[in-house]
């Protein structure tokens, strides 16, 4: 397999403030067990570039690119602070710019065919900024601004992106929400009293997009055994006939048991297998084209190696163990509730493919 990283140490400068969860540790203490366990010899390493402001601008509005921007080169005071949680430091534009760059040079590299997957292992994460507003430690939707970019640049129509980081991926949906060339779905814990206060299993997309947005809100507690369920049983049969060009993963690893801010219970053998479940899933439906990037995840302890488990099945490792458990009652009734909802809404009914015909996508977007 080859595989490849995404790294720069332009993304350790990017710091908020003191005791912050989202920190550089959270790349350098990766990247030492990356160095330590010798798995950097069997990858190849991306030199990121910035993004351009036209990169960004197919995802944000020109006036926010600004406002970073000008934030940054105050740095840090009373102007530096956008809300409660997110800074602004000198660095964090082009720490910013560079995360965006990075998604884009691993989708790239996996669609021309260079690399057989990546993982982008970036930072400050993007997966709450929306068009005008930095929020949640997050400043530039990488990965949306990726799948634009290779939409733009690429012959790339249709995207799978998977996200299973803790908290609903609320930028990233809203980018895509009119959108039927980009097939959204998110697993994450129940927003109704956590952080972003979105991704409800009645938010389903809008207009041509509906039904191509899809929420499952789970709650504490959930692990293993209902993440692997809710993948084969509702993900891999509906992305098997939306066929995407390529699979694109928000791995946000604050899903952890271990996790500090959230409270849900995957662990390193769950992330594995669900590597492996999209990998497989890529390999049938889209020539095994799958880039991942990083988002959350905030145990210092525990990250790194849950990042290795997640690269190394990238690599071609199997998963070491299979995942068994119970299903738990609510995984059960919450998947009965958005069949039933998709059903009631006649979204993902029989036929070929539910995008009609290969649109271009300079068309699509008009
Ligand atoms: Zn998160």
């Amino acid at each position: 397999m080859n595989t490849g990283i995404v790294f720069h140490n332009e993304y350790l400068k990017h710091k908020q403030i003191e005791n912050h969860p989202e920190n550089p540790q959270r790349l350098e203490t990766t990247m030492e067990y990356f160095l330590k366990t010798q798995i950097l010899d069997v990858v190849e390493q991306l030199n990121p570039e910035p993004a351009s402001l036209e990169d960004l601008e197919r995802v944000h509005s020109k006036a926010h690119v600004q406002h970073i921007k000008s934030l940054s080169e105050m740095g840090h005071g009373r102007f530096g602070v956008i809300d409660s949680d997110t800074y602004v430091c000198e660095h964090t534009y082009s720490a910013a710019l560079l995360a965006a760059g990075g998604v884009m040079a691993a989708g790239e590299a996996v669609w021309k065919g260079e690399l057989d997957n990546c993982f982008a292992l970036v930072r400050p994460p993007g997966h709450h900024a929306s068009k005008n507003q930095a929020t949640g430690f997050c400043y530039f939707d990488n990965i949306s601004i990726m799948v634009k970019y290779l939409q733009a640049r690429h012959n790339v129509k249709k995207v799978f992106i998977f996200d299973w980081d803790a908290h609903a991926p609320n930028g990233t949906m809203g980018t895509f929400y009119t959108d039927p060339g980009v097939l959204n779905m998110s697993i994450h814990q129940d927003p109704r009293n956590f952080y972003p206060g979105h991704g409800f299993i009645d938010q389903m997309g809008e207009e041509a997009g509906r039904g191509y947005t899809i929420n499952f809100p789970v709650p504490a507690g959930t692990g293993d055994a209902d993440y692997l369920h809710f993948l084969n049983e509702f993900v891999v049969p509906r992305v098997r006939k939306f066929k995407p060009d390529l699979i694109a993963v928000a791995a946000g690893q604050d899903s952890h048991i271990s996790d500090l801010i959230s409270q849900l219970n995957v662990t390193d053998a769950g992330y594995a297998s669900m590597t492996k479940t999209l990998m497989d899933l890529a390999d049938e439906v889209c020539k095994g084209k799958l880039v991942l990037e990083l988002e959350g995840g905030y145990n210092l302890k525990t990250l790194p190696a849950t990042n290795h488990k997640i690269l190394s099945t990238l690599t071609g490792i199997p998963p070491e163990k299979e995942i068994e458990g119970k299903i738990l009652e609510s995984t059960r009734t919450l998947l009965q509730k958005l069949n039933d909802s998709l059903k009631s809404s006649k979204l993902w009914q029989e036929g070929p493919d539910p995008v009609e015909a290969d649109v271009p996508c300079e068309e699509k977007q008009k």
